[in-house]
């Protein structure tokens, strides 16, 4: 089994999920006490959301470079950023290591194509659905991305960081996500990237019975996939 390496902290309600979710996947395969080779570096998430807010990506950067390397230097095979939005800077922080990343739009794309989707919504934050690195990553795939209009986009991303990211799952916020997930099916998509690591604390498929793509989820059983393969 190789260690895993996790720059979690971004938010940590979400590092949570990835911590329980390797760990499971790693005994549901081995069984009995076994559970994950894991590193997991956990930032302090508040200086980064300021930089996101204002564009600072390079800075932003620094702070999960200086990560990275400390995975890969405690002995990380290879590495997740266990958020979405920051792999707005993998390019950056892949070159600073020498171990690989397992990019979460990669591994959510191979499982829509798994499910033969070619058209997909996709909620996440304002940066997620709106600059390029990551629906261009999901497109590179074949994949058609639909994004919600500017008003609903508002509402995904306010409610990641003033309720998600804080741990406060709210029913009325459920309904907005339901609302706004029914005007993307309007456009004819096959199912819907919950492409923010927080959403699956707020939304799964007991919600809808349009197909849910957890990216926390993909991505950590991507994780333990990889850790195992030789
Ligand atoms: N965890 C979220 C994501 O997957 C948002 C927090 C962040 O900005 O990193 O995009």
């Amino acid at each position: 089994m190789k260690t895993i390496g996790l720059i979690g902290g971004m938010s940590w309600e979400s590092s949570l999920l990835y911590y329980r979710l390797i760990n499971q996947g790693v005994q549901q395969r081995l069984g009995g006490l076994h559970s994950a080779e894991l590193l997991m570096h956990s930032v302090d998430f508040a200086p980064i959301e300021q930089l996101q807010h204002c564009g600072d990506w390079d800075g932003a950067s620094k702070i999960l470079i200086d990560a990275a390397r400390r995975l890969e230097a405690g002995g990380a095979d290879f590495f997740l950023i266990g958020t979405n939005t920051m792999h707005q800077v993998a390019p950056a922080v892949t070159a600073a290591v020498d171990i690989p990343l397992l990019h979460i739009a990669d591994a959510t794309a191979q499982r829509l194509l798994g499910n033969e989707v070619r058209r997909v919504g996709l909620l996440g934050t304002a940066f997620t659905m709106e600059l390029d690195f990551y629906r261009e990553r999901i497109e590179h795939h074949g994949i058609e991305v639909v994004v919600p209009d500017l008003h609903d986009r508002q509402m995904v991303h306010d409610i990641i960081y003033q309720e998600l990211c804080l741990g406060k799952i709210d029913d009325d916020s459920r309904e907005v996500y339901l609302a706004i997930i029914d005007r993307l099916r309007a456009q004819h998509i096959d199912g819907v990237i919950l492409g923010c690591t927080e959403i699956g604390l707020l939304l799964d498929s007991r919600h809808t019975d349009i197909p849910l793509y957890d990216t926390t989820e993909i991505h950590a059983a991507q994780a333990v996939d990889f850790a195992f393969q030789s």
